[in-house]
């Protein structure tokens, strides 16, 4: 039987499968890591076109309790705290502040998070999404947090006032499977698509930047607002490929790896005349994107960015 808990973490939330060891935990660590990075990259680069935004801490969190086997977790990570920093991200307000992976966190804004209230077998699923909204409500109202850490030199006193951007959230989902969703503000991203592209960041980028996208633009809600139809979802699938090549020329990738992507992907999963006709062929993915590509060539770039069309026209741009 697969035990499968829910691990949330300040940008991205996983599942784990069972079966851990160190070396499985601190491989998953890494990857989360990856995503992070990436995702920050683009919400970062993209944030004059985001109507949504949040102010992003550039670390990864993780809490013991999510981890199947606690003392696997203590062994892998070292917790000082019960919820503690799994990573930070490179260029990142944490990591600017000298935050290090392995750092626990005590208390926001004098609120002692030892102390909060949870039954037992709520510890997984609840603390961290409680302490993200302690956090998340400590920013929007100051910009500003104080924050208590248990390091390695003792305990400290950190304020930390990070940089709004694209408000969104990245989860590592551990299934094998190259599958990938938006589901309005997350971006969830298997296991399986990140060993995919693990020689290719661009290409996981790619990813990324594609349900980004499918966020960006408000596909959930205006699927799931009566247009499920099969025409329906396919302009969207078309929208999110034109938007994504945007967002990671804004964020410094190149985007031939979406068009490298399309390939290998439509390669191994292109179901020929068994499609349901809710997606592109591979093919007619990368000729949407050379479109827009050429289109990224010729636009007015303002501060290195190019304001991409479908969030303009959208007036999503004020
Ligand atoms: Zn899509």
């Amino acid at each position: 039987m697969r035990i499968v808990l829910m691990i949330a973490l300040a940008t991205t939330q996983s599942t784990f499968a069972a079966a851990p060891d160190v070396f499985a935990y601190k491989a998953l660590a890494r990857e989360d890591l990856r995503l992070s990075t990436i995702g920050y990259r683009l919400a970062a680069a993209n944030t004059p076109f985001c109507t949504r935004k949040s102010r992003n801490p550039g670390w990864v969190l993780h809490d013991k309790a999510q981890y199947p086997d606690a003392d696997m977790a203590q062994a892998a990570f070292g917790f000082r705290a019960a919820v503690a920093v799994s990573a930070v991200i490179p260029g990142g307000t944490a990591e600017a502040l000298g935050i290090k992976a392995g750092d626990g966190l005590s208390a926001i804004n004098g609120i002692e998070l030892s102390k909060l209230p949870f039954a037992q077998r709520d510890l997984a699923s609840a603390r961290l999404e409680k302490i993200q909204t302690i956090f998340g409500d400590a920013l929007g109202s100051s910009g500003t947090a104080e924050i208590a850490l248990v390091t390695s030199e003792g305990q400290k006193r950190i304020t930390l006032a990070p940089p709004a951007m694209c408000a969104s959230r990245f989860w590592l989902d551990t299934k094998s499977g190259l599958d990938a969703g938006a589901d309005g503000i997350s971006v969830r991203v298997t296991e399986g698509l990140l060993a995919f592209t693990a020689h290719d960041d661009g290409q996981l980028a790619a990813i990324v930047a594609h349900e980004m996208a499918h966020n960006l633009l408000g596909h959930r809600q205006r699927v799931s607002g009566g247009g499920k139809g099969r025409g329906q979802i396919l302009a969207t699938e078309i929208e999110a490929d034109r938007l994504s090549v945007w967002l990671m020329a804004n964020a410094g990738y190149d985007t031939a790896a979406a068009l490298r992507f399309a390939e290998r992907y439509g390669r191994k999963t292109d179901l020929g005349i068994f499609s349901d006709g809710t997606h592109l062929r591979w093919k007619n993915r990368q000729r949407v994107m050379r479109q827009e590509i050429a289109l990224i060539a010729q636009a007015e770039t303002s501060s290195g960015l190019r304001a991409p069309p479908l969030l303009t026209a959208l007036e999503i741009v004020k």
